[in-house]
């Protein structure tokens, strides 16, 4: 159990934690968790909890509590997370928090905070490009491909997310003030929390990232 590292990555939407999550998560040796990728794979499975999550997903709002836990702690449940795991986009509001804290009992998760002015987080993802084949992201203007619409990484095919039209990113970013934002003071309080500039280049915030867990080590 004490060998077991959870890291958490906090900040609003389009803030830069899939980018990071995917060095990081390869960096550490940690699985990445994504609760968004989680429900986007329901949502395209036309499961029973993706036909739930959608019309939240859709509208900007964030899925019900006792939805996302299930779906989280089953996965982070998996071997593959016995010696820990990175988190992106959970928790995301207090009782996620408090849910997780009372799972990982006497383990201490470090969260990192990508800090990024509100102001840049509409082109931020307004530009957002996905690979449908292998996950990768890209930007239309600050990471652009090589050739429109084809991955970089795999030759696949990038696609926008429906929620990243700018009507539904401002709701998101609402959101996030409403019932994320306060998470900041929640880790705060515990002196589990580091802030990193996430309005710097890709590989500098990945830097400043690796600095803080090393400090917190
Ligand atoms: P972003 O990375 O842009 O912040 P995500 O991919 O993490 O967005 O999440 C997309 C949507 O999935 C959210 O707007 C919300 O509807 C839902 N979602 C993801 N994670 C959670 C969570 N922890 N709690 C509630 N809803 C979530
Ligand atoms: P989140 O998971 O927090 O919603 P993403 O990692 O998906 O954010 O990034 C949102 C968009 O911003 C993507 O198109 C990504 O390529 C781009 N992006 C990520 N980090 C940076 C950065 N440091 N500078 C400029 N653009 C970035
Ligand atoms: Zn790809």
């Amino acid at each position: 159990m004490s060998d077991r590292r959870v890291v958490i990555l906090l900040g609003p939407p389009g803030a830069g934690k899939g980018t990071q999550a995917v060095r990081l998560s390869d960096g550490l040796g940690l699985p990445h968790v994504s609760t968004g990728d989680l429900f986007r794979e329901n949502l395209s499975n036309d499961t029973e909890l993706g036909r739930r999550a959608k019309g939240f997903m859709e509208s900007g709002q964030l899925v019900p509590d006792e939805l996302v836990l299930e779906m989280l702690f089953d996965r982070v449940s998996k071997p593959d997370c016995a010696e820990g795991y990175l988190l992106d986009g959970f928790p995301r509001t207090i009782p996620q928090a408090e849910s997780l804290a009372e799972r990982l009992g006497a383990e201490t998760p470090r969260a990192l905070l990508l800090e990024v002015d509100d102001a840049l987080i509409v082109g931020r993802a307004a530009g957002r490009l996905i690979c449908k084949g292998c996950g990768n992201i890209q930007h239309l203007e600050f990471s652009p491909p090589a050739k429109a619409g084809v991955c970089d990484a795999c030759g696949g095919e990038l696609q926008r997310r429906k929620d990243d039209e700018p009507d539904v990113v401002r709701e998101r970013l609402a959101v996030y003030h409403e019932q994320t934002a306060p998470l900041v003071g929640f880790y705060e309080n515990k002196g589990q929390l580091k802030r990193v500039n996430g309005d710097q280049k890709p590989d500098a915030v990945y830097a400043d990232l690796v600095r803080c867990l090393e400090e917190a080590a």
